[in-house]
């Protein structure tokens, strides 16, 4: 809340009719409200001029809109754009546009920092704040497509919420905002075309399955065994590979979609091939893919990336057990915008 009034835009739309009717308004203005919320993407009242101005000043006065701006932009040698973004109470955070020959990807963030702390990732080693609300995720997509129309002279074709944060523990914000980003009333994006990523909550990857929305999966695994993923991210120790493990299986059973793993390679640490049986073992549970991460460096930290022979080496033994892999290449590393390397130095 900001001096008492409320985020228009955490409303649902019978809310917002339910507010016109008791001004003495006309309910079909929830549309026109809706439309310069959602298709415009105003951040003041006083922009939506086919509004009375009494009905502009009724609102201004009860409600606020949570619009985020660009506070700056870094461009990358390959071309990847990281964008810092700010809340309108002054946080600061991060969504990157990744053009590709044929695609142009959208990662953005659901938090600002991230609870997990997992050891390798910069985010981690932020403060965590908050949640960011359904207008700032989606604000994210909607500012990275306008970026790329301008930029690429394409529309947005790929979503990865990959960016800051832990989606399944911002799950109604980031759920509402996916159903918003299909819909015809949002950026009519195919759910084919969103992927999101966790960490791993079982809770989380259960009521995903659950709903009607057949995004794509990604599961941050790093190790399948216990005693290293505890280390590398603690997450595990409160949702060990055994509850993961099932609440993919349930997941898998409900929607049938292949899930991906993604599995950074950080040098002498999961990258042996006990760690790859591990890993073939795990996947069994369902059909799958394996991306095999480069490490991005992050700034003080322990790691370092796989000698070039043992990627080889873990890739042809997954290759050998006839599942699919792929080698994720990394973007955006000058300008610290490749995976795992979002922190902001603002905070
Ligand atoms: N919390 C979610 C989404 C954010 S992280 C998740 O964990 O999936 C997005 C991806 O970047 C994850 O797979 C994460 O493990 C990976 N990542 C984190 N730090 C990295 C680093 N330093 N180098 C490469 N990838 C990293």
């Amino acid at each position: 809340m900001v001096n008492d009034k409320i985020n228009i835009r955490n409303l649902t739309s019978q809310e917002i009719e339910c507010f016109l009717i008791k001004q003495g308004d006309k309910p079909f203005r929830k549309d026109q409200i809706i439309k310069w919320l959602w298709q415009k993407g105003v951040s003041d009242f006083n922009e939506m001029n086919n509004l009375s101005e009494s009905l502009r000043e009724k609102l201004s006065a009860s409600f606020y809109i949570d619009k985020i701006k660009t506070a700056e932009k870094f461009t990358s040698k390959d071309k990847t754009i990281k964008v810092l973004f700010i809340t309108l109470d002054n946080l600061y955070f991060e969504g990157v546009l990744i053009p590709d020959r044929d695609r142009v990807t959208a990662c953005i963030s659901t938090q600002v920092g991230c609870p997990l702390k997992c050891s390798f990732c910069a985010t981690g080693k932020i403060k965590y704040i908050r949640n960011l609300t359904m207008g700032e995720i989606f604000d994210q997509v909607f500012e990275l497509n306008k970026l790329s129309e301008n930029k690429f002279k394409r529309k947005l074709s790929n979503i990865v919420i990959m960016g800051m944060g832990e989606p399944l523990l911002n799950y109604d914000n980031t759920i509402r905002t996916i159903n918003l980003l299909i819909s015809k009333d949002g950026l009519g994006i195919s759910p084919q075309r969103i992927t999101l990523s966790t960490a791993g909550i079982p809770q989380g990857i259960m009521d995903l399955a659950n709903e009607k929305i057949k995004i794509n999966l990604s599961v941050s695994l790093h190790s399948a065994l216990d005693s290293k993923r505890n280390i590398l991210m603690p997450v595990n120790k409160k949702y060990n590979l055994e509850l993961l493990s099932a609440a993919i299986k349930y997941y898998y059973q409900k929607t049938e979609k292949r899930i991906t793993y993604e599995y950074l390679l950080l040098g002498d640490i999961n990258d042996s091939h006990e760690d790859a049986v591990a890993l073939t073992e795990f996947t069994k549970i369902s059909a799958c893919k394996i991306n095999l991460i480069e490490y991005n460096p992050t700034e003080n930290d322990i790691y370092k990336p796989s000698k070039k022979e043992k990627v080889i080496q873990f890739e042809d033994y997954i290759k050998s057990k006839n599942l699919v892999v792929t080698i994720r290449k990394s973007k955006g590393q000058d300008i610290h915008a490749a995976c795992g390397q979002l922190a902001n130095k603002k905070h």
